[in-house]
């Protein structure tokens, strides 16, 4: 029997660079992965010659050179650049939100025309607050109206926050759209970073890379498999699992938030015009349509391939037997989870990494700056 280095649970972003940072050290990995193939979230599953993203999509984002550098020296990225469209009961908005989506909404042309009409806007919201002695947003309500003003908030905000969380705005904590720009030039950008794109070819690509001169073995599940017993296998282990299934869901089981999705193959080149067309009204179920291609084809290209794949998204809350995608971050769920992180320091030769055994949401460029640090 093959003795290793490191046993590595998942074969996600964070085990496929740790697998690839330890195979250029010298040292020999092998990488277990429950699902039938590598990658986790970021697989991408060809249909119609069509790289669909299997568990979401997935856009490539960052401001860190060297995480950028690391990934193209693996695969060469392309130039797709995240501009969301806002259906809201048939009318198109620009997103993030920008001059377009103002004009749109108000037909200003000029930023202080706009800048003028959303103080106009949050007029109401920011009296009432001041009324009320709060200095701060209380909750997403009182952020979106005191960002963007009444009218942005309840045709693209409101509607789409409820479906995606599943509690009303009022309910919510502020943060969740403190990021999102609002900028006052006609960009529809929805990233900041210098650096943004998909692999070309798609992101299992990235994954073979990775895992290249590491053995992997799918379908084999850590707690149903004779890896349980880790030790004898290799002398480190790296979980990149559900943290608390580590310890027998010991003190009581973390939720999570899911997303399931309705894809379909339509005969037709081009559905939407573009790879993401969110629904910000009750009117539809979904939160959004995503439509693959055009993530990866251009101009010309989107019709020499004569099908194409969309996806409906549904926020689900998560049960059994679904993939965990999202922590959830109300103060149950932080107090438990720092429980379960006080027990992983404690356990001797394994490292935790990710998404799931931090129980914490990661981008995927930082969950690689990550494991190229540790490295370091
Ligand atoms: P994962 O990809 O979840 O990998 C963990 C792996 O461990 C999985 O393959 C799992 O099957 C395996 N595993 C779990 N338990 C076991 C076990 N017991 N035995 C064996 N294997 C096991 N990031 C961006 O930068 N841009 C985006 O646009 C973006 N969009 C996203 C959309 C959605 C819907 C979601 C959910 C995430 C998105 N992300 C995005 C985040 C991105 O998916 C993560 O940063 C990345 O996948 C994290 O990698 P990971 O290895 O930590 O986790
Ligand atoms: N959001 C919104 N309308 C939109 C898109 C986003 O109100 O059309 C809000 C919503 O509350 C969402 C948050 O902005 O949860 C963050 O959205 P983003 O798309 O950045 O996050 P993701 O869905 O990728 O986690």
């Amino acid at each position: 029997m093959k003795r290793y280095d490191y046993l590595i649970v998942g074969s996600g972003l964070f085990g496929a660079t740790f697998a690839y940072k330890a195979v250029h050290s010298g040292k020999s990995c092998l990488v277990i992965e429950k699902r039938p193939h590598t990658g986790g979230n970021v697989y991408c599953e060809r249909i119609e010659g069509i790289n669909v993203h299997k568990y979401g999509a997935h856009i490539f984002h960052t401001s860190n050179k060297e995480v950028w550098d690391f990934v193209n020296s693996l695969v060469p990225f392309n130039r797709y650049t995240n501009c969301p469209v806002a259906n809201y009961h048939g009318e198109l908005y620009n997103l993030p939100f920008n001059m377009n989506t103002f004009h749109r909404m108000w037909g200003v042309t000029t930023p202080e025309e706009a800048k003028a009409k959303i103080d106009e806007q949050r007029a109401e919201a920011v009296a009432r607050m001041k009324e009320e002695g709060a200095t701060e947003p209380r909750n997403l309500e009182e952020q979106g109206l005191c960002l963007v003003g009444k009218d942005i908030f309840e045709k693209l905000i409101k509607e789409y926050t409820e479906k995606q969380w599943g509690r009303p705005c009022s309910e919510l904590p502020a943060f969740i759209i403190k990021r999102l720009p609002v900028r006052l030039v006609y960009d529809n950008n929805y990233f900041n970073d210098p650096y943004q794109g998909i692999p070309i070819g798609g992101y299992n690509k990235l994954i073979d890379a990775l895992l290249q001169g590491a053995d992997c073995r799918v379908e084999t599940d850590f707690f149903n498999s004779e890896y349980r017993d880790w030790r004898s296998f290799a002398d480190r282990l790296v979980y990149t699992g559900p943290l608390d299934a580590y310890f027998g869901f010991r003190y009581g089981k973390l939720d999570w938030r899911t997303v399931s999705f309705k894809t379909r193959i339509l005969d037709m080149p081009n559905y939407q015009g573009n790879a993401v067309v969110n629904y910000t009204s009750h009117e539809k179920p979904f939160t959004r349509i995503i439509e693959h291609k055009h993530f990866e084809m251009f101009g010309q290209a989107v019709y020499d391939c004569p099908k194409t794949v969309v996806s409906e998204e549904y926020s689900t809350e998560y049960k059994e037997g679904m993939e965990p995608f999202y922590a959830v971050n109300d103060e149950r769920n932080n107090l438990l989870a720092e429980k379960y992180r006080s027990l992983a320091e404690k356990e001797d030769g394994v490292l935790f990494g990710g998404r799931l055994a931090e129980y914490r949401y990661y981008d995927m460029a930082p969950v690689i700056e990550k494991v190229l640090n540790i490295w370091k």
